[in-house]
């Protein structure tokens, strides 16, 4: 079933026991259109067995001492990464994605266990000064029982990181991967039950469906935080359920990112930055950078080095390692095809389905994509398309371009290309974005906070800060 020497599970992991339930849903190599496996669908009873099970090991899990607790951590991480090849593997027969991205995903979630294992015993409350007649001082208590409801398209990095800051704090978790690449979730599943460390119901794993699994969990009255990661659309639906009880929630939702290439850019590296910020993953990363906007007087040549590099890009199964792996879905990939076709804008490279070996031919390829001329309020240039598709607009001077960079319900990431460093500082400022990459793109960082402005989220995860949505914080007064 799958290139791993170990066992990868294919049940819920609940209270420390796999279980099945009589639904099933398929999860399938997007380069062949093949089933790679059949997966059981966690019902509702089943969310609601989870959910009890991570309150009752709450209680214990929030006594370990926290060094303890790091330790465990620091465990999981080293397991992760004794197996980070067979899993690294999995990742990319389960999502499409290249195997060198997919190695990158299972490192950056090793990280997070590692950073928020050192991260455990070194923050808390603080003292308050009021007079010298009281002792006054704040807490950090952990929520409880969370709910980490999470996307494919980094399938085991994005969990890691909420899961292992949760944890850090003494929370217990009920996470559900999405369907379209349970696996990984579901191998990290199988290395905490390996490591015999954590005590059962502490780390709950529950595939299943968006709307019967996902929906169960978002709208659960005994959950006491929700952390989130996906569409805009979803992240709505997912607040209105939490709003019901009050749950708090944490939104890693989509973006659209802008491209800021200026006039004084090194424009070799400006185009290299910007094909890699659009094909990483095949353009499904929230992060992708799918809106250039370059100075009027660089237009014709930017677009010439852009094309001539999309038309260079290898494209194949993502085990192959080529530049660029298929899309995660026939259904997804058909709806950009049919976008591309009614774009009111000129196709200057791609747009179609590339030539790829005949063992190969039932997969979701896409060529990658650039259109130009392109009406701004068009959907392929003002919406998040989670495919290798870029636009190209100009601009006449920096204000433009920020105004132009800022029109839009998202504000997750930007990228600037600019041998300016004044013009640099002043586009990092006027940005509405969570993060801004400078003469990279994008520049990442497991240690630093990542979220959204507007509709891409709410909160951060990631870093020191992502401790606060795992927290509460009490305050202590005492009269001497
Ligand atoms: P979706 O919003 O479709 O799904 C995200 C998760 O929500 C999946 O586990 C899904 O389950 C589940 N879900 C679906 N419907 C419901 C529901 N009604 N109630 C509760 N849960 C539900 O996103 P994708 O998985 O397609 O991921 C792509 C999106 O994620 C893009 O918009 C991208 O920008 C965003 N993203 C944001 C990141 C960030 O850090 N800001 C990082 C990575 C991605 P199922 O798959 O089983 O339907």
């Amino acid at each position: 079933m799958t290139p791993t020497s170990g066992r990868i599970p294919t049940e819920a992991l609940v209270d420390g026991q796999w279980l099945t339930s009589s639904g099933t849903f398929e999860t399938r190599d997007p380069a062949r259109d093949h089933v790679i496996a059949t997966v059981s669908s966690t019902p509702p009873e089943l969310v609601d067995r989870a959910v009890a099970s991570a309150r009752e090991a709450f209680e214990a899990w929030r006594a370990v001492p926290p060094v303890d607790r790091g330790e465990i951590l620091m465990a999981i991480a080293q397991a992760l990464t004794g197996r980070s090849e067979e899993i690294a593997r999995l990742i990319s027969l389960d999502s499409g994605k290249p195997i060198a991205q997919a190695r990158r995903d299972v490192q950056s979630a090793a990280r997070h266990f590692i950073f928020y294992a050192g991260a455990v015993d070194k923050f808390g409350g603080r003292e308050l000064p009021l007079d010298t007649d009281h002792v006054t001082y704040t807490r950090w208590e952990p929520r409880g029982v969370t709910g980490h409801i999470t996307p494919w398209n980094s399938p085991l990095s994005i969990p890691c990181r909420s899961i292992a800051a949760a944890l850090a704090m003494g929370n217990s978790v009920v996470v559900k991967p999405s369907e379209l690449a349970p696996l990984p979730v579901l191998a990290l599943a199988e290395l905490f039950d390996e490591a015999d460390r954590v005590p059962p119901g502490v780390f709950n794993v529950i595939p299943g469906l968006g709307a019967t699994t996902g929906a169960a969990l978002a709208s659960h009255p005994d959950i006491d935080s929700l952390t989130f990661t996906g569409s805009v659309s979803t992240g709505a639906a997912v607040m209105k359920a939490a709003a019901e009880t009050i749950t708090p929630v944490s939104l890693e939702l989509g973006g659209k990112a802008p491209q800021l290439v200026l006039d004084d850019a090194d424009l070799d590296k400006a185009a290299a930055g910007c094909v890699f910020g659009i094909i990483r993953n095949a353009g499904q990363s929230c992060l992708a950078g799918s809106r250039i906007l370059v100075h009027a007087s660089r237009y014709e040549s930017f677009v010439d080095a852009l094309v001539s590099r999309f038309q260079e890009i290898q494209i194949g199964p993502g085990i192959e390692d080529p530049d660029m792996g298929p899309l995660i879905s026939k259904d997804k990939r058909d709806q950009i095809l049919r976008q591309l076709e009614s774009v009111e804008g000129t196709v200057k490279t791609g747009g179609g389905i590339p030539d790829v070996a005949p063992e190969y031919a039932d997969g979701y390829f896409i060529e990658p994509t650039i259109v130009t001329d392109i009406d701004p309020e068009d959907p392929v240039a003002a919406e998040e398309l989670f495919a290798p598709v870029m636009s190209v607009q100009t601009f006449e001077s920096l204000d433009d371009a920020l105004d132009r960079a800022n029109d839009t319900s998202y504000g997750l990431s930007a990228g600037v290309w600019t041998s300016n460093l004044s013009k640099a500082h002043h586009a990092a400022n006027e940005l509405r974005v969570g993060s801004v990459s400078i003469n990279e793109y994008p520049v990442r960082f497991y240690n630093g906070p990542h979220g959204g402005y507007k509709q891409s989220g709410i909160g951060r995860e990631q870093g020191i800060e992502a401790l606060l949505n795992y927290i509460e914080i009490k305050k202590i007064g005492i009269r001497l």
